[in-house]
């Protein structure tokens, strides 16, 4: 490709408007241009970049026997309805209506569609394991896009479903899958970690995130020093303590005790002189007209997807005035105290809570608190679970060894769905006894887009981004310094023939520009090899290489180059 015809227009200055490095980037590197909020066109850079991935992906996929298929995006609102998720999605489903006012959705995922296709045409235990995926654009209407192609409302994803007739094919498949995902991410040269995860809206039983570690990463993740454990943060349950009953002296009834103004857990414990260990914080969410309130002791916080999996929501919304209102809750002094759980009014307290033996809560009065609760014997009819969040300071679930919190992105995700889908929407099959059963399936997807972006928040420098090559848009760039002199032309153009009759995916860098300006170009956009051809050739018929990576040059003669190239690109 010659550098004067590639439509990559690179810019000079930091985009004001982008957050993260991989977005800066790739505005500045020419490879996206945004076309409205959370939605961009891929100019030929990052398409380039997008194909090596999913050629990676293609190849894993055909090696553990994934059928590739193409479904439609646009979706019929029946089969959402079916499985009942049409009202779960929520806002962040594209909704539409066709001219007769059938509604529609713009595919955020595929179970629903792939089960009942499977479900048409799949009758016998004969015809599985079966494992079909696609890569394909999907859309989300995100609250706020942002970050680029991190957090976009149009995103390309690999998403692959298998089916089968048992839990035990289940696992194979997933661990097929979930092996399949490490070569990938390993291929793209990515540092990354499979961790446990919440399951989410997918529902199901287990999953893993696959995440990159990069520091602008979204999601929080825990891992533990001592053994192999990972877990999303919302996914981790921690340990509850024990609390000895050591000193078990009776402690007095509850008493309501005046606490003006101390509407925060603070205020309040150094109001009554208490250290926050010894208070209740209430955090109340709204699902629809249920209230739920969250209660942990004042130094925890609360995980919300454990609250909203306690009751099966997502998307659990912080509750506005006027839902406290509704059912009798005073904000600032909220308290399960007095008041009775009903359909629209749930309490659900942490483990660690109940073992309180001396607290302060609110009283649902306004500059109101109870002091003396003993919540196992004051908190009636309350739900208990683990709905704090873990900390660093917890030990780990599994071996108890200490625990760091990490930045990740999720690139990928494996689910085991189980009959979830089969059986919401029919798709059973007759087994070796002639009964009827649900199939057993998985779901499993890749960010496409997404691991374009990790990568690049991966591996960047001050000067632009420094692709790891199996992933570069192209893997050298020949830049003769002046294309005014025939002579270096003529050595340029003749290395840049040898390097395509090789395969090696080379832009040649014909722009009558400053060489200046061509060097920094080819550092934004990161190629891996940069041959220049300039005063050296002119002196010594020598050209300069240099490594993207880590900088390095080497000098040698013309004719040493393209062996040279060949084999660094073999062994990079
Ligand atoms: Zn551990």
């Amino acid at each position: 490709m010659l550098a004067s015809q590639l439509y990559s227009p690179t810019l000079r200055e930091m985009p004001a408007d982008a957050e993260m490095m991989s977005h800066k980037l790739m505005l500045r590197a020419g490879m996206i241009r945004k076309v409205g909020n959370g939605l961009y066109t891929y100019l030929p850079l990052a398409r380039r970049v997008i194909r090596k991935i999913e050629a990676i992906i293609h190849e894993e996929m055909v090696a553990i026997g994934a059928q590739e298929v193409m479904m439609p995006i646009v979706q019929p609102a029946e089969i959402w309805q079916a499985s009942g998720r049409w009202d779960v999605y929520g806002k962040e489903m594209f909704r539409l209506q066709d001219r007769h006012q059938r509604e529609y959705c713009l595919g955020p995922t595929h179970e629903e569609l792939v089960t009942t296709l499977v479900h048409m045409d799949v009758s016998s235990y004969k015809q599985m394991p079966l494992t079909l995926y696609q890569i394909q654009n999907k859309y989300r209407d995100e609250v706020r896009p942002r970050f680029g192609l991190m957090r976009s409302r149009e995103f390309i994803m690999k998403d692959a479903y298998s089916f089968d007739v048992s839990q035990e094919g289940l696992d194979v498949q997933y661990q097929a899958m979930y092996d399949a995902y490490s070569r990938i991410f390993s291929r793209c040269g990515l540092s990354f970690r499979p961790v446990e995860a919440d399951s989410g809206a997918i529902g199901g039983s287990g999953s893993h995130e696959f995440m990159a570690f990069a520091e602008a990463g979204e999601a929080a993740v825990v891992r533990c020093h001592t053994c192999t454990y990972a877990a999303n943060l919302e996914a981790a349950v921690p340990q509850t303590q024990q609390v000895p009953n050591a000193d078990d002296g009776e402690v007095g009834p509850a008493e309501k005790v005046a606490t003006p103004n101390a509407k925060t857990i603070e205020a309040v414990a150094s109001f009554l002189q208490l250290p926050v260990e010894q208070t209740i914080k209430a955090v109340v969410f709204a699902a629809g007209e249920t209230v739920i309130v969250a209660m942990v002791r004042g130094d925890a916080d609360v995980n919300d997807v454990q609250v909203g999996k306690q009751y099966g929501l997502v998307d659990l919304e912080m509750a506005d005035q006027a839902a406290l209102e509704r059912v009798g809750l005073v904000a600032g002094y909220i308290s399960p105290l007095g008041l009775a759980q009903s359909d629209n009014l749930k309490f659900v307290v942490d483990e660690s809570v109940m073992q309180m033996r001396d607290a302060v809560c609110g009283a649902n009065e306004e500059g109101m608190h109870y002091r003396h609760v003993v919540p196992q014997r004051d908190f009636q009819n309350v739900d208990v679970a683990v709905i704090r969040l873990i900390t660093e300071q917890d030990a780990c679930p599994h071996c108890g060894g200490t625990l760091d919190f990490v930045r990740g992105i999720e690139v990928g995700q494996v689910f085991k769905l189980g009959t979830k889908y089969s059986e919401a929407l029919g798709a059973t099959y007759l087994n070796e006894n002639g009964k009827s059963a649900p199939m057993v399936m998985g779901c499993y997807g890749i960010g496409v887009s997404r691991t374009m972006a990790a990568a690049i928040e991966q591996n960047f420098d001050e000067n632009g981004i420094v692709w790891p090559c199996a992933l570069a848009p192209y893997q050298a760039v020949i830049v003769p310094v002046n294309v005014k002199d025939d002579e270096l032309m003529r050595a340029a153009q003749s290395l840049y023939d040898q390097f395509t009759a090789c395969g090696v995916e080379t832009v040649l860098d014909d722009r009558n520009e400053r060489a200046g300006i061509k060097f920094k170009d080819a550092d934004l956009i990161g190629y891996p090899l940069r041959i220049t051809v300039g005063k050296t050739f002119v002196n010594g018929g020598t050209v300069e290489i240099k490594v993207r990576r880590d900088g390095t040059v080497s000098e040698m003669p013309i004719a040493d180059v393209p062996a040279f190239v060949m084999q660094w690109i073999r062994e990079n």
